[in-house]
């Protein structure tokens, strides 16, 4: 099948991008952006927060209407309902992320686990909801992930936790696969991704007879994901079932050298940050190859990636709503690749964070740090934002 379209996107052209924000609410992003740009008074907010946090001072406010307002999508589902309408409205899908980071106990565990449970359902139910997602570490102890995955042997405890860490992970596919809503579970350390992979492995055997409802994430700043990712695909295709996995870059490149080099082994992140692309986009056109085995999402805020996929998309005469393949980015991130994309009709996701304002901290500051200047200039969101209120003075001199 040969197409006759042709991919053209043009990321720079904002008024796509932006049209669901009035003036005003752009000219608030802004100033918001201005202020993350700034990695001194940033590293300094961060600090006082936490203080502020600590000793109960009345921050929530200002932390709400600020960045929690522009990254997150509410306190819990219902509340976040808002925004999956309006990126509804825009053929831009969500994936409800529920971001409880930080404590580790049992009750927690059994809590997220049916909170996560509830997510599947909500998005059973709606039709712009494709999938649901979730951190291992979210269901269990990253200490005892970490044991496990080393080959350490386990006590008698241990190893009862371990296995409700087992029946959390399950139930959370199982409900997946009742419904018939593809979950996704998160790449995280790689000391951990051992176990993990196992898991999931032997999940995609049970519940992805007839479609991929399990699915992984591999992290291909690690130099073995493309070894990894393929011997899985030739598992998948010899056990008869489908694989279905999201490809990231990976959220934890300096926590993974440090500890490398703390413990003295060597590290499994690329050299590079060319060898991480050209993993990322070699894998790319991999999964497309074989996408009537393969069900994918590229995760990425990454304009060259995107607009690879979506040529290749097209080149090879594929639908661009192919039920196999999505794109993926963060709420309140990239808009102007999710939305030039979902306006051309391909399939795009926004991962939608909800949770309450203190336990969305850390998930903040990760935001915060990715936007910060390192060299001084201008972060990209902020350079896009200017455009756009620039466009919007005087309209006719930017087109
Ligand atoms: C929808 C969504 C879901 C995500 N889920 C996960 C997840 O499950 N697990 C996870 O780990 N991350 C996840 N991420 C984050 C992701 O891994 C990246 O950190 C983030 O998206 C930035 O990468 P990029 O492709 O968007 O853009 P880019 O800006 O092109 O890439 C930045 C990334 O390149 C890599 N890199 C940078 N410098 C170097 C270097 N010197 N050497 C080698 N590599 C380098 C790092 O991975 C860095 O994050 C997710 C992101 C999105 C959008």
């Amino acid at each position: 099948m040969q197409s006759e379209r042709k991919t053209s996107i043009d990321f720079n052209d904002t008024e796509v991008a932006f049209r669901d924000h009035s003036t005003n609410s752009l000219k608030q992003i802004c100033v918001l952006f201005k202020v993350m740009n700034n990695r001194a008074l940033m590293n300094l907010s961060k600090h006082l927060v936490d203080f502020a946090f600590t000793v109960g001072l009345p921050v929530k406010g200002l932390v709400k209407k600020t960045l929690y307002r522009h990254f997150v999508g509410g306190t819990s589902i219902e509340d976040s309902i808002k925004v999956v309408e309006r990126l509804a409205r825009r053929n831009v899908c969500s994936i409800m992320d529920y971001a409880q980071e930080g404590e580790e106990s049992e009750d927690m565990f059994d809590a997220t686990c049916r909170e996560v449970i509830r997510t599947v359902e909500f998005a059973r139910n709606h039709a712009r909801v494709p999938f649901s997602v979730f951190k291992i570490t979210g269901v269990g102890r990253l200490g005892l992930l970490s044991k496990v995955s080393e080959g350490h042997v386990l006590t008698g405890e241990e190893h009862a936790e371990y296995r409700r860490i087992e029946a959390r992970v399950e139930a959370i596919f199982k409900r997946g696969y009742e419904l018939g809503v593809p979950v996704m579970i998160d790449a995280e350390q790689t000391w951990i991704q051992p176990v993990l992979d196992n898991m999931v492995m032997g999940m995609m055997a049970l519940y992805n007879k007839e479609r991929a409802i399990v699915q992984n994430t591999y992290q291909m700043y690690r130099h073995d994901s493309m070894d990894r990712l393929k011997q899985h695909h030739r598992m998948s295709i010899e056990g008869g079932f489908k694989f279905g996995l999201k490809i990231v870059r990976g959220a934890y490149m300096e926590k993974e050298r440090e500890r490398a080099l703390a413990m003295g082994y060597h590290s499994p992140i690329q050299p590079d940050k060319a060898s991480t692309d050209r993993d990322f986009n070699e894998v790319i056109r991999y999964m497309l190859k074989h996408v009537e085995t393969i069900d994918f999402m590229v995760a990425t805020h990454n304009e060259e990636s995107s607009l690879l996929l979506a040529g290749l998309i097209d080149e090879q005469g594929l639908p661009r709503d192919h039920p196999s393949i999505y794109f993926a980015q963060l709420y309140g991130m990239s808009d102007h690749i999710t939305y030039h994309l979902a306006d051309r009709g391909y399939n795009v996701a926004k991962y939608v964070p909800y949770g309450e304002v203190r336990t969305m901290m850390p998930y903040l500051f990760r935001r915060v740090e990715e936007n910060s200047s390192v060299k001084g200039q201008s972060s990209r969101e902020l350079s896009m934002i200017r455009a756009e209120l620039r466009r919007r003075k005087s309209p006719t001199l930017i087109s």
